[in-house]
Formats: structure tokens, C-alpha cells, sequence
């Protein structure tokens, strides 16, 4: 796959303030007010930063935690995955495979199949239907 590398001034420039701030700056977003938490529509989840697809419809389901959540990316090698030690937390980070930016983290508490739930910031995904 061919990788996205930008400078973090042509980074600023492109995104907004919100989605630099979680996508290059590993930000958070607020819960349940963000756009995908309780989206339903079908279609394919893309890197808001390089257009990466990412996620599908059909792995999406209800997590209650007011962020998007998956149980499995489209493909393995659309994420990757990044101890995250922050915070005093370990936790795994997901990171766009492409560019590198910040999606949000996974946890393992998801349901059937994978057990997985990728939790995901709005922010960082665009939903083409
Ligand atoms: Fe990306």
C-alpha cells in the first residue's frame, strides 16, 4: 500500500482544528456527541485524513459508549495496532495504516465473533454510502 506522509503544517492546514487535534495530536473525542456513535446507514467507514478504507457497515454495532464501534476492521492490514501506555492506562491503540493517524483504541470486551471492540473516534472516519 502506498503510504501518506505529510509534515504536521500540511497536516494543520488540511484538517480541522477538531480532527488534527485527535487524528495527529491522539485526541479523544466527547462521547455520544459525535457524528458515527448511532449511525445505522450502510457503507464504508474512510480515514477522515488519507482515504484509507477502514471500516464497514457490517461490523458496526451498538457499544453503548457513545463512540462508533467495530468488531473487526475491513481488512487486518488496515490498521495497525500500538501499545499505549499513556495516560496511566495500557491500552492498544488503532493507527491508520496508510498515514499513521490516530483512529481511537481497541479493547476486548467486544462481542461475537472477534471479541474485539474498536472503538473508534467520529472524527477520525468519513462514511461513504
Ligand atoms: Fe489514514
Amino acid at each position: 500500500m502506498d503510504q501518506v506522509v505529510k509534515t504536521d503544517e500540511e497536516w494543520k492546514k488540511e484538517l480541522s482544528s477538531e480532527a488534527y487535534r485527535v487524528l495527529r495530536q491522539k485526541g479523544t473525542e466527547r462521547p455520544f456527541v459525535n457524528k458515527y456513535h448511532d449511525a445505522k446507514e450502510e457503507g464504508i467507514y474512510e480515514c477522515a485524513a488519507c482515504g484509507n478504507d477502514l471500516f464497514s457497515s457490517d461490523t458496526k454495532y451498538d457499544s453503548h459508549t457513545g463512540w462508533p464501534s467495530f468488531w473487526a476492521p475491513l481488512a487486518k492490514d488496515k490498521v495497525k495496532v500500538i501499545l499505549d501506555k499513556s495516560q496511566g492506562m495500557i491500552r492498544e491503540e488503532v493507527v491508520c495504516v496508510r498515514c499513521g493517524s490516530h483512529l481511537g483504541h481497541v479493547f476486548n470486551d467486544g462481542p461475537k465473533p472477534t471479541g474485539r471492540r474498536y472503538c473508534m473516534n467520529s472524527v477520525s472516519l468519513d462514511l461513504i454510502k
